[in-house]
Parts: structure tokens; C-alpha cells; sequence
């Protein structure tokens, strides 16, 4: 009912989590100046991506949809959605991101989309899987199905943050299981997250479950740390 969300947008008003202008009851999340703005990714780092997981799992495909680099107000639709408990954003842009990429062929053959699982810990502590909104807004545009509880956590990591490149991929090395490899068994699956940084976490995940099963992995997270602009 519009009425009742006008209301709402009146006693509450809402503003764009990027510009923090206030937003009419047409918009969601983001102002229409700041969302035709996007900071999409380049063609140059697009195969940047891909390099990343060169050499260490095989993957068909791997892309992202905006840049997360420092300062930009951009970050703030990342930080609604995985900490200030706006699940919802991630969504959105992922199911933006998903029907923009759809024309240029990159679901095409994939059978499921998996999002990269949390750790229990974690998962307690937030109280949603930000990966599980962002594979549901790329099933909402493409119509392929989610598959979660194939694969989990087998043990909480440190965190990544303060580790180097060498230190990431050592401390990340063998932290997921195969639960039920029955379930992605033969497909060609789209993994799952929110932001690539040096992909070893995606990577740890990709191997476990090429481990257990004849899974093809591509990848796909919603932003892409790069710091040279
Ligand atoms: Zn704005």
C-alpha cells in the first residue's frame, strides 16, 4: 500500500546511504544521481579479476559489479550490508548487477548460485549471511536457484584485515567443508561474496568443493577493493 510508505518516508524520513540526501518514496537505498553514478568496474580490471584466481583453483568465469576503494561514499552501500543491518541493499544491487550482466552472457550454462557461508560465530553475531541476500537478488533476476548448506565453515579464520597477501592465503587454507556434495555434484556453480580483495577466502571455498565434487566455479562478488584510483 503507497500510502502506508509515504507515511512512513514522512514520519521517517530516508536518505541515500551514499550522498545522505534525503530520497523521494520512489527511491530505494541510493538517490537516482548517486545510482546512475555507479562506480562500475572497467574492462581492464574485469580481467584483472579473472588473474586473480589464476593458478590457484580453475574457474570458467569471475566478475564484479562496482569498485570499494578508499573514501569513497560508494563503500557505505557495502557497509549498510554487512553492518548496519541492511541486508536489503545487497539485494538490490545484486539483482541491478545481475540484470545488467545477463545481456553479456556471463550466466549463461551456470546451474546454481552458492554464497560463500559464514562462520557460526559470525552468523550469530550479525544475524543474516550478507552472501545469502546478494545470491537471492542475482536468483531473483536470472531465475537460476540458490543452494545453500552444501558447504559450511569447517573452522572460524582470523581475521584477514590485518594479514598481508602471503598471510591470507595461508590462514584461509582448508577452513570449508563439503557437507552435502550430492547437492552441486556435476553443476557449474556461481559462487558468492560481498567484496573481492586478494580472493583467497573464495578461493579456499572453490577448492573444497571442486575437492568433493566435478563442480565448475565461477565467481561473482557485488564490489572490488582497488586502490589505484
Ligand atoms: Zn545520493
Amino acid at each position: 500500500m503507497k500510502w502506508i510508505s509515504d507515511l512512513i518516508d514522512l514520519i521517517f524520513p530516508r536518505s541515500c546511504v551514499v550522498c545522505d540526501e534525503l530520497l523521494s518514496p520512489q527511491e530505494k537505498d541510493i538517490c537516482l544521481d548517486c545510482l546512475s553514478k555507479l562506480p562500475r568496474i572497467e574492462k581492464i580490471h574485469l580481467e584483472e579479476i579473472e588473474k586473480t584466481f589464476w593458478g590457484k583453483i580453475a574457474i570458467e568465469r569471475a566478475t564484479s559489479f562496482i569498485y570499494y576503494h578508499k573514501s569513497s561514499p560508494y563503500n557505505n552501500l557495502l557497509h549498510h550490508l554487512k553492518y548496519r543491518n541492511h541486508p536489503e541493499v545487497g539485494e538490490r544491487l545484486a539483482h541491478l548487477a545481475a540484470s545488467e550482466l545477463m545481456e553479456t552472457g556471463f550466466f549463461d550454462g551456470i546451474d546454481a548460485i552458492v554464497p560463500l557461508p559464514l562462520s557460526k560465530k559470525k552468523l550469530r553475531k550479525r544475524g543474516y549471511n550478507q552472501c545469502d541476500y546478494i545470491a537471492a537478488g542475482l536468483s531473483r533476476a536470472t531465475g537460476i536457484p540458490v543452494i545453500t548448506g552444501a558447504v559450511r565453515r569447517a573452522v572460524a579464520n582470523e581475521s584477514q584485515t590485518s594479514k598481508n597477501r602471503e598471510e591470507r592465503w595461508q590462514n584461509v587454507a582448508g577452513i570449508f567443508a563439503l557437507k552435502e556434495p550430492d547437492l552441486l555434484r556435476d553443476k557449474h556453480i556461481l559462487l558468492v561474496d560481498d567484496i573481492l580483495t586478494t580472493g583467497a577466502t573464495l578461493a579456499s571455498c572453490a577448492a573444497a568443493i571442486q575437492e568433493g565434487t566435478s563442480c565448475r566455479t565461477s565467481i561473482f562478488t557485488l564490489a572490488y577493493t582497488y586502490n589505484g584510483i
